[in-house]
């Protein structure tokens, strides 16, 4: 589903970390913040960033990791014992401080239809306590705005606001186009460090059950004629990314102007 990233590692590298510390930053987000001998040496390139995550079973004492070389790390994954095999799950980097070898990663905490904590990520970085061991895999940069791009056009959901402000912190000042970043609700919108003239439209989910994206998808379909020298990336829940491309195509972008990632599916709950 996801467009292959222009920026990815030829042999992407494993870095194993620990827990520093946990902070709720909003309702919606908990930062986990790790560190690591080598972790000073990632490859941080800015915008989104991203890599795999390997977190410890709970019943394990320790983290098991697969070993592989070359970029091939998922056969030799599939090939751990199932009750000895690390989750794995997709992050961004939120933060790297390379003097102080540490990484914050911004994971959504989101609810099932009884409130309670939802996937097993979120709730791994809920239950976090310092020392916990996990790794990281590199998986670089999937953001590829053509040099020539008259503006460019960022729409995510909460799962893609790590990667909105890394993008907006990374873009050249003098960028100009537009944000649309749905939330899931107003505590969770935060200060973005962005240039002058990209404008940064939030939208604060209304219906805590409507499935994330559909707002952020209303505002774009606002937009009825794109630049076609516009570049577009549009990451999050699969409807939002793929339904957000076609839009941005009948506007007026080609598509390899447009980079989208379904960043995760909803599945709807069934009934007890
Ligand atoms: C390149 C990339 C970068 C990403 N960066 C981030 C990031 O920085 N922060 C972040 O929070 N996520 C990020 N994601 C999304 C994250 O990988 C998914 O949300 C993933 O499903 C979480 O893994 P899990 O093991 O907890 O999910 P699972 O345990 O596999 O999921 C359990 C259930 O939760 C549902 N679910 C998963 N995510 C959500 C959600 N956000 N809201 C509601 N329901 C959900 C699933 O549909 C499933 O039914 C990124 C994804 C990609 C591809």
């Amino acid at each position: 589903m996801a467009k292959i990233p222009r920026l990815m590692p030829q042999n992407p590298r494993m870095f194993r970390a620990e827990v520093a510390r946990t902070e709720r930053i909003s309702p919606s987000m908990h930062r986990v913040t790790v560190t690591g001998a080598d972790l000073a040496e990632f490859p941080w390139m800015g915008y989104d960033h991203w890599f795999r995550l390997f977190m410890q079973l709970p019943h394990q004492s320790a983290l098991r990791l697969p070993e592989f070389t070359g970029d091939r790390w998922w056969h030799a994954y599939l090939d751990l014992p199932e009750d000895e095999r690390p989750h794995c799950a997709n992050y961004t980097v939120a933060g790297f401080r390379p003097e102080a070898a540490e990484m914050d990663i911004d994971f959504v905490v989101h609810r099932g239809p009884t409130g309670e904590l939802e996937g097993r990520a979120a709730v791994w970085a809920c239950a976090a306590r310092p020392g916990d061991g996990l790794a990281v895999l590199d998986q670089g940069v999937m953001f590829d705005r053509p040099a020539d791009a008259s503006e460019v056009i960022v729409v995510a959901e909460e799962t893609g606001l790590p990667a909105t402000a890394g993008i907006l912190r990374s873009l050249p000042r003098d960028t100009v186009g537009r944000v649309i970043q749905e939330i899931p609700s107003e505590g969770d919108r935060r200060d973005l460090d962005a240039p002058a003239a990209m404008t940064v439209t939030w939208v604060v989910r209304d219906n805590p059950h409507s499935v994330p994206g559909h707002a952020a998808l209303d505002e774009l379909r606002r937009l009825t004629t794109v630049d076609t020298a516009a570049y577009a990336f549009v990451v999050g829940e699969s409807g939002l990314s793929t339904k957000g491309r076609r839009h941005l195509h009948r506007a007026g972008l080609p598509k390899h102007r447009i980079t989208f990632s379904g960043f995760w599916r909803h599945e709807a709950h069934q009934p007890a």
